[in-house]
């Protein structure tokens, strides 16, 4: 909670779960798509608490998105983070350069290999190497590395460096359900707010303990290729869109050949667990309950998928042409302490010297809304180990 509250800006400054004065601005979208404020009054009108800001534990209503924004562009960690300090004489950035190996001296990682302009370059690492590739190109640069399932390295032909089980299991991502679709009586306005500006999070079950779906509502039609195969779509037309926050599956990913920027085999098993399916079901009737509130009658010309309210039978097939990603993956070299972690609770590779993996591929369980804060946050934990080790490290040299 510190190092979330110490990364953000918020809106209406510091409180017990929210920063202020932090290098990301985080402000409540404005200027509501019509799509997205309907949602907000639908959700009222079917029973959900007004949420005046929807990052508080345990969230349960509808209420404005948080946005990272600041003077009206998106405030990226780029932004917030490099910007200020890109011509510090201690750093060095370096784009389109591609790191395609790890270098290994025994078992203590020394530095890199990155392809920049067609040519293969080295950098070695004087302390240590800090891997950010993100949940899915971290696991397969350690893959590339022989950092990895062993049987699975063999199988590509590379040597075991280190033998890490973990590394591309745990595959964790939010299902986004690109299936529900209304025309609008009128032309709509293009999208703004990143394609939301409202949400809510409701519980698929009552008996749940804390909400498990999460919805937007885009102010396009946004359904997956199967959905827009079956039931055509006008161009004047919009979605609203269920989304499983609390997801049972998981999957992997593995490398299908050696190459560095060779496909990837990444199964996500979404809606192998009934209870996946059983929430998305739910989700798929609460959509169409949302839809047929006042504040969406009046913007409803006709139901375009479905057309009608569905059997479980056909909510289910309806689910599985419509299931998505929501762009969340996480979990690829998940933190912990048993045999399938990849690092330890400092983000230190397990059996390798020298390198930590600082990104949204070190959590083990997904969080239960949007990855980004998180993954920054995740950022600011390594920072602070960072600085701790480098101190630690001052106070052992003896002084005269
Ligand atoms: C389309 C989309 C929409 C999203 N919308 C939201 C949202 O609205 N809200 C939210 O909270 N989250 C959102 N997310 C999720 C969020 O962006 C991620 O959870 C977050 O960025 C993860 O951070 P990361 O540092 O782990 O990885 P990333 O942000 O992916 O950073 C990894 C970086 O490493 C670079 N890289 C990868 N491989 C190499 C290599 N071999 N050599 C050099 N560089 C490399 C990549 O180019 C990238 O810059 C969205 C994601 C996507 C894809």
């Amino acid at each position: 909670m510190p190092l979330f509250k110490k990364s953000e800006d918020w809106e209406d400054g510091a409180s017990e779960f929210r920063g202020a004065g932090g290098p990301i601005r985080v402000e409540r979208a404005r200027n509501l798509h019509p799509v997205a404020a309907a949602l907000i009054d639908a959700g009222r009108s079917y029973g959900m608490p007004y949420l005046d800001d929807v990052n508080v534990p345990a969230p349960e209503g509808v209420g404005p998105d948080n946005l990272n924004v600041r003077d009206g562009a998106r405030c990226s960690p780029s932004r917030a983070y490099l910007r200020p300090v890109i011509g510090h004489q201690s750093l060095m950035v370096l784009t389109e350069a591609l790191a395609v190996k790890l270098t290994l001296s025994g078992t203590r990682c020394t530095g890199l290999d990155f392809l920049l302009d067609g040519q293969v370059h080295s950098v070695r690492a004087s302390r240590e190497v800090i891997l950010c590739a993100g949940a899915i190109h971290t696991p397969r640069l350690l893959l590339l590395s022989g950092i990895g399932p062993q049987a699975d390295l063999h199988q590509l032909g590379l040597d075991t460096v280190i033998d890490l089980p973990g590394v591309g299991r745990n595959l964790q991502d939010h299902i986004l359900l690109t299936g529900l679709c209304f025309e609008a009586k009128r032309p709509l306005p293009p999208p703004n707010n990143n394609l939301g500006g409202s949400t809510f999070f409701w519980k698929s079950r009552s008996e749940l303990g804390v909400p498990d779906l999460k919805f937007v509502a885009p102010g396009v039609p946004l359904v997956s290729s199967e959905i827009a195969a079956q039931y055509p779509i006008p161009p004047n037309a919009f979605s609203i869109v269920p989304g499983l926050v609390r997801v049972q599956s998981r999957g992997y990913l593995r490398m299908k050949t050696t190459q560095h920027d060779g496909p990837l085999e990444i199964q996500p098993h979404f809606l192998t667990e009934q209870a996946d399916v059983d929430a998305l079901v739910a989700g798929v009737e609460l959509g169409l309950d949302i839809a047929s509130q006042p504040a969406y009658r009046d913007l409803i010309k006709r139901w375009v998928a479905p057309t009608r309210r569905m059997s479980q039978e056909e909510t289910v097939a309806f689910l599985r042409r419509a299931c998505s990603t929501y762009f969340h993956p996480v979990g690829t070299c998940a933190m912990g302490s048993g045999s399938e972690a990849v690092v330890d609770a400092e983000l230190l590779v397990r059996g390798v010297q020298g390198l930590r993996i600082a990104d949204a591929s070190v959590m083990p369980t997904i969080p239960s809304a949007n990855t980004q804060a998180p993954a920054v946050m995740i950022g600011e934990f390594a920072s602070r180990l960072l600085v701790h080790s480098r101190l630690a490290a001052r106070e052992s040299v003896p002084r005269s």
